[in-house]
């Protein structure tokens, strides 16, 4: 993992390659930030960018064989440690007997989830945890010689769960650990680290990312631009969020989120945002347009039957969708729901003649800001 692959934190990188430039890598560091927000990336690109001994002062050239195994997760002085659990009739169970599986989920993507890796550790979700003899094996694996030259770099996944034996067991080796040995602990959130952890390490803070580099990242990877507005949206700054996303493509969440969003946008009358709205929506295709206001034509209608009918059960909506109809249903009522659909019929008319896609969006949603005024 190079730096050049992490999804933006421009800035906490650079700070970073100024502690390598300036020789004061700190011993132990805690790379702390949201799920989704690259923490554990940053930490693997890190230990990657110190090791390589072709390394410019940006980055580590990725292709040497230091490059390689950090990559595949296979270069003998990168050690890990993570939460699991006991596998039952055996006392010394350690991280070792999860290698492959929390291999594969990095090599997967490095960005992941904690619920991503109870999943693939632990099919029927048991809790996990660190056991004692986690911090014997620690301590066992830092004690061996280094292999590869360089620091021996342990990775430690989720220091929140940590009990204070273990903490307790490695709190000299953290203090003090041996020569070109680093501590890297990644965690999403610094409330439940014991003290006498919190205390020994340098803190580096990795903020969420902000919408507009998730969206510039969807877009890289070749998700069009209405929906990489929507996941970006959605996801609220975590990359793992959006990744899901992608994954999980179901065409009518990706719907859903524009319309809800496109509707609080007109009832709040955000100009700004209904601008830029327009724009996105003028660079998809016809055909798209056609389907975002079918959606949307459908959408009122069932929040019609929601607001007027005693069966919820009547309206035809997902479980998603009926969180948000249960506060906007009651903006469609008599009074403005056939201009509604008319105005959105009108514009599913013009979409396919040569109309200009900007100003009929934009125009649309004036109108449609003017009809959610209209109340019982
Ligand atoms: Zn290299």
């Amino acid at each position: 993992m190079m730096f050049a692959e992490i999804i933006g934190q421009e800035s906490v990188i650079q700070k970073l390659r100024n502690a390598k430039k300036d020789g004061r890598v700190a011993h132990a560091q805690l790379f702390l930030g949201p799920e989704g927000s690259g923490n554990f990336a940053i930490a693997l690109a890190y230990a990657q960018f110190l090791n390589c001994p072709n390394a410019s002062e940006l980055d580590s050239c990725g292709t040497c064989p230091t490059c390689k195994k950090i990559s595949n997760i296979q270069y003998a002085d990168l050690h890990f440690s993570f939460p699991f659990y006991n596998k039952p009739g055996k006392t010394d169970t350690c991280t070792d007997d999860f290698g492959s599986e929390f291999r594969n989920l990095i090599l997967r993507s490095p960005y992941f989830t904690y619920d991503q890796w109870v999943e693939e550790c632990s099919k029927d979700h048991k809790a996990l945890l660190f056991s004692v003899k986690e911090g014997a094996n620690v301590l066992h694996k830092l004690s061996l010689t280094s292999y590869e030259g360089q620091y021996k770099i342990i990775v430690i996944w989720k220091p929140e769960l940590f009990k204070a034996d273990i903490a307790n067991m490695l709190l000299k080796i953290v203090e003090e650990p041996p020569k070109n040995t680093l501590f890297f602990f990644v965690a999403n959130s610094s409330e439940n680290i014991l003290n006498t952890i919190l205390s020994r390490v340098q803190i580096i803070q990795v903020p969420k990312l902000k919408s507009s580099v998730i969206q510039e990242e969807l877009t890289r990877i070749g998700v069009d631009a209405g929906k990489s507005n929507a996941i970006a949206h959605y996801a609220d700054g975590d990359w793992c969020a959006a990744q899901n996303l992608i994954e999980n493509e179901d065409p009518n969440e990706f719907l859903a989120v524009q319309f809800q969003s496109w509707m609080r946008n007109c009832y709040s009358k955000k100009i700004s945002a209904l601008f830029s709205w327009s724009t996105e929506m003028a660079d998809q295709s016809r055909e798209r347009q056609k389907q975002f206001l079918r959606y949307c034509l459908h959408q009122i209608r069932q929040n019609l039957i929601l607001n007027y009918s005693n069966d919820s059960s009547l309206a035809q909506l997902t479980e998603k969708e009926r969180a948000f109809s249960s506060k906007f249903s009651p903006f469609i009522n008599h009074l403005n729901v056939e201009d509604l659909m008319l105005e959105l019929e009108k514009a599913y008319t013009c979409v396919s003649q040569n109309v200009n896609p900007k100003i009929l969006f934009m125009d649309l949603s004036i109108k449609i800001f003017r009809l959610l005024q209209r109340r019982q």
